[in-house]
């Protein structure tokens, strides 16, 4: 883990937990869990026929997105499974309960991506999304600011990107370095 990443989530205020969020969330409410699960080919496993989840840690990019989610999220969202921005984890099938609505959620994942390539600019953070050697889709930050904005398929797509740009000027979150 890239040493910046320990030091923004106590910087936060936000736990990072050496659980599995294979088992239940990848923010619980309480944590960010740095442990998820991936599935093996079964030829990867000594030839033998049979699937099976191996557990790995979660990539920067990932301990990085989750700790900007909690900076971005309002304050009554930071007590709640996946920040109560509903939907499906990444790691497992339970559903996570939506508190806030689908603009919201779409301007704070927005403000988060944008913040990631903030911070993961001025730390020298990696922005790959796995830990796979052949992926070369995010070899820099600029790659995935432009892999970002061509996966937005969302309803008033640039009113959305204004307004995570104003909000996180506002907080004075892209002004300065936290740690
Ligand atoms: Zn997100």
């Amino acid at each position: 883990m890239h040493s910046v990443i320990q030091k923004l989530a106590d910087c936060f205020g936000v736990k990072l937990s050496d659980r599995n969020c294979g088992d239940g969330y990848v923010f619980d409410g309480k944590s960010i869990a740095i442990q998820g699960l991936k599935w093996i080919d079964s030829e990867e496993i000594n030839s033998q026929f049979i699937d099976k989840m191996i557990s790995i840690s979660l990539t920067d990019h990932d301990l990085l997105h989750e700790i900007a989610h909690y900076v971005c999220a309002d304050l009554c969202q930071r007590d709640l499974p996946e920040y109560g921005l509903g939907g499906i984890p990444m790691f497992n099938n339970i559903y996570v309960e939506e508190v806030v609505d689908y603009s919201e959620q779409c301007i704070q994942e927005c403000m988060v991506q944008l913040l990631c390539v903030h911070w993961g600019k001025a730390y020298g953070i990696s922005p790959r999304l796995t830990h796979d050697p052949k992926y070369t889709i995010t070899n820099s930050w600029d790659q995935y600011l432009m892999a970002k904005l061509l996966e937005r398929h969302v309803p008033n797509n640039e009113l959305c990107l204004w307004t995570a740009l104003i909000r996180l000027r506002e907080r004075g979150l892209l002004s300065y370095l936290p740690v």
